[in-house]
């Protein structure tokens, strides 16, 4: 069973903010109920940038990377009986570890498990320290939730099962969309792309995506991908553009998945039809929201519903589209790296490497 496993494994290891080292570490074992994964990618979104920043204030010394995709190395036998799967097996990590008891979870609302962890988040100091898959082998844990995907499919592309099952979640599951809806989408980044690729599987009506002018790729993208409209909201007026487009009436359904605007959830209050749902997904610093009038959510009686991690359901329908091949998702992809490179993929996503444009993007470890 342990054939081919080494004893260390290349980490990159945060330290500080702004500061990650190779390290060689140990390659834990395994008991009857956990598991050892030979990471093959891990995509990289918004929230590696803010825990490299060192915002999201995690424990230091950490391996980060929470979008793991690999083969299964080493298992116990009750977890391969748990999971359904076994050595050799590809599989998709979901992100968070939950108790499975609580009242949240029992109810399936495991996101708000009260002893939720996050992958990629506990220190390197709790045993055995491979929390991450920023390196070639990561720990699963008895509670970890995995998917079976193709294993034909390449890496790079496998791995964007992570903001496919967000678009999922956030466009369709969480605001209930059916065919026929309008649909609003605030932000063209990689989450608002795939809640386009999502809102086009379950017959959504007509499709809108917002973006900046600098975003001129992503839209054109997210009309490919089926945007019926994209507004480019720094030369158009969003909110004339989205009466225009529904006839006065606005959208069903409005997602917000902008980073650190804030104008955007304003602008949702206007765009969202009477009775429409807005779900809100962007991150905005704690930054407080000018021009928020709460009197339009009476009068209208609109929902608002925050949305911060997938669920089963949102990652299974993802890994299903990509494995059936008929969106051409694998166009979101634009950059891939070697391990050794992290801070390189970081900063590129954070359009900090002049020249380059990040949409997804992901490690590659083992291919150093
Ligand atoms: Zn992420
Ligand atoms: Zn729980």
């Amino acid at each position: 069973m342990t054939a081919g496993i080494p004893s260390k494994t290349l980490a990159m290891v945060q330290t500080a903010p702004r500061r990650l080292e190779a390290q060689e570490l140990p390659i834990p074992g395994i008991r009857d109920d956990d598991a050892l994964l030979r990471i093959e990618a891990c995509g990289i979104c918004g929230s590696d940038y803010e825990q490299f920043e060192g915002t999201l204030r995690t424990p230091v010394p950490v391996v980060p990377g929470h979008e793991p995709l690999g083969t299964i190395a080493k298992i116990g036998d009750g977890a391969a009986k748990r999971w359904g799967v076994d050595v050799g097996d590809r599989v998709a990590v979901e992100t968070m570890l939950t108790c499975r008891f609580c009242p949240a979870c029992l109810a399936g609302d495991y996101p708000l498990c009260r002893s939720r962890r996050i992958y990629s988040y506990i220190p390197l100091a709790e045993p055995p320290g491979l929390w991450g898959a920023y390196a070639e082998y990561m720990y699963l844990a008895p509670n970890s939730i995995v998917h079976k995907v193709d294993p034909a499919l390449p890496p790079e592309i496998a791995v964007l099962f992570n903001p496919l099952g967000a678009g999922f979640r956030w466009a369709v599951e969480i605001p209930q969309t059916r065919p026929g809806d309008t649909v609003l989408i605030l932000g063209p980044g990689q989450r608002g792309l795939a809640s386009v690729i999502a809102c086009r599987e379950v017959g959504a009506g007509t499709v809108i995506v917002t973006g900046l002018a600098a975003d001129a790729r992503k839209l054109a993208l997210a009309r490919e991908f089926g945007a019926d409209h994209t507004i480019d909201v720094e030369n158009e007026d969003t909110r004339q553009r989205v009466r225009e487009i529904t006839d006065g009436r606005g959208a069903d359904v409005v997602v917000e998945v902008s980073s650190y605007a804030t104008a955007p959830v304003a602008e949702a209050l206007d765009c969202a039809a009477p009775g429409g749902t807005i779900v809100l997904a962007g991150i905005k610093g704690f930054a407080p929201i000018p021009d928020f009038i709460s009197d339009k959510i009476v009068i209208q009686e609109i929902a608002i519903r925050g949305a911060l991690g997938v669920t089963s359901t949102g990652y299974a329908s993802a890994i299903r589209l990509i494995e059936s091949r008929r969106s051409p998702i694998e166009k979101m992809h634009t950059h891939d790296f070697s391990l050794r490179d992290a801070e390189l993929a970081i900063r590129t996503l954070a359009r900090e490497i002049p020249g380059e444009e990040s949409i997804h993007s992901c490690l590659l470890p083992g291919r150093d």
